[in-house]
C-alpha cells in the first residue's frame, strides 16, 4: 500500500461517534482520563472521533470542568 511520508498530522479524518454501538458509545464516553481534574472516568461530553494514519481518537470535553479530554482507541492486532 502507498504511504505518504512526514505529513501524516494534516491527513485526519472526522467520523460520526454516534455510528458505533450503544454500549461503545457510553464505554467511550465514561472511561476518560481529565487533565484538568486529574481524575479518571468523570466521563465526556460533545464526543467527536477522529482517525490518522496512525491511530483513531475521540476528543470531548470533561464533564465535570468543560477541559478537553481525549480518549485513544487501540486496535489489537489479531
Ligand atoms: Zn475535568
Amino acid at each position: 500500500m502507498f504511504k505518504e511520508q512526514g505529513d501524516s498530522e494534516s491527513n485526519i479524518i472526522e467520523h460520526d461517534f454516534f455510528r458505533r454501538p450503544e454500549d461503545e458509545q457510553k464505554d467511550f464516553l465514561l472511561q476518560t482520563w481529565c487533565n484538568q481534574c486529574m481524575e479518571v472516568d468523570l466521563g465526556m461530553k460533545n464526543p467527536k472521533e477522529f482517525e490518522s494514519a496512525e491511530k483513531i481518537w475521540i476528543e470531548g470535553e470533561c464533564v465535570k470542568c468543560g477541559a478537553q479530554v481525549v480518549t485513544e482507541i487501540v486496535y489489537e492486532d489479531e
